[in-house]
């Protein structure tokens, strides 16, 4: 007989691991689904400071692969196949990857977000040693140094009054001459003696062996180029990339609400606008987008998994 599994998850980052270890906790027959490999954005973060009781080896990727290991030992299975339709429209789901099709009862989806990248060469190859998309995980880290925050959004300027709570000094790199970001947040930028702002200009490359050393400024309209290299007692400086999120949710437009940047709504307890289909991490509307969020997400989305299996599903 065909095999439906009570639950499948849909993202092997924290909300889907987590889901997956309240899941295999509850006894439900669960599957994760990833496309490429367990870890989601974290897997990028060299040390992850701020999940509680975490001190102990705390790298992403140590911090997964005990996730992973947890999830593991309440007999979740996980497989690796890229999802490239599902159907939602029946009592049993229906989720098609490339190398196979799966039927479950209810689903959680935790396809979770990356972040927009400049596309800038170097750029790539230095994250995680220099460059990084993430404020809260990484400012710690250049306390007393130079740091740059490319972007001019909401995200880039109050992430900037953030980090200069730790770094030397820091430096918007804004792409047009007046910043996106809300006014009163302008405001206490401009009144800040730490954080300055260069207009006109985009990041043509960033450079460095093993670590940011260099990066490569040009000006929009004067198309004139000037390099900005690491002091030579500091040896390197950061670059926040803060040019906006992209929910990994194409797979579900038309078919589980969302904002108008491609977020999924979920009510408190997850519940996506279908029956059945629960929402976990960074690809939901959401606040605060961090692992310890990530990981409640998805534990109540498991939890109520299972209340709708047992009340729908029960002979
Ligand atoms: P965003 O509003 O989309 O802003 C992205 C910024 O990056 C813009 O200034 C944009 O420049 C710039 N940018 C985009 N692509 C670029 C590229 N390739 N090179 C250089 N610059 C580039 O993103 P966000 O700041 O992450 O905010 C996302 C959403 O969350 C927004 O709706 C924001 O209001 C909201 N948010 C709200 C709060 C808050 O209310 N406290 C905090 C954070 C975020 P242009 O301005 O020239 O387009």
């Amino acid at each position: 007989m065909e095999k439906i599994y009570d639950v499948i998850i849909i993202g092997a980052g924290p909300a889907g691991l987590s889901a997956g270890l309240y899941a295999g906790r509850a006894k439900l027959d669960t599957l994760i689904l990833e496309k490429e490999k367990a870890g989601g954005q974290i897997v990028t973060t060299e040390e992850v400071e701020n999940y509680p009781g975490g001190v102990e080896d705390p790298t992403g990727p140590k911090l997964v692969a005990r996730m992973v290991e947890q999830a593991d030992s309440f007999g979740v299975e996980r497989k690796l196949d890229e999802i490239k339709e599902i159907n939602l429209d029946e009592k049993i789901k229906v989720v098609k990857g490339e190398k196979g099709e799966y039927k479950a009862k209810a689903i959680v989806i935790a396809t979770g977000a990356k972040p927009r990248l400049l596309g800038a060469p170097g750029e790539k190859e230095l994250t995680g040693k220099g460059v990084s998309y993430c404020a809260t995980c990484d400012a710690a880290f250049f306390e007393d140094f130079d740091v740059y925050v490319i972007g001019g959004g909401d995200t880039a300027v109050e992430e900037s009054l953030f980090i200069s709570k730790f770094a030397r000094k820091v430096t918007i790199v804004h792409r047009r001459d007046e910043l996106r970001a809300a006014k009163s947040i302008q405001e206490k930028v401009f009144n800040n003696d730490k954080v300055d702002v260069i207009w006109n200009t985009e990041v043509k490359e960033i450079k460095g062996d093993g670590i940011v050393e260099s990066m490569v400024l040009r000006n929009r309209e004067t198309g004139e180029e000037k390099e900005i290299v690491a002091n030579e007692e500091d040896g390197t400086f950061g670059i926040f990339v803060m040019v906006g999120y992209l929910p990994q949710t194409e797979l579900f437009k038309g078919i589980i609400d969302m904002d108008d940047r491609g977020y999924i709504i979920g009510d408190e307890n997850m519940k996506t606008n279908v029956e059945g289909v629960f929402v976990a991490g960074d690809c939901r509307v959401k606040t605060l987008r961090q692992v310890v969020t990530a990981t409640a997400d998805g534990a109540i989305s498991a939890i109520q998994a299972e209340k709708y299996i047992e009340n729908n599903f029960e002979e």
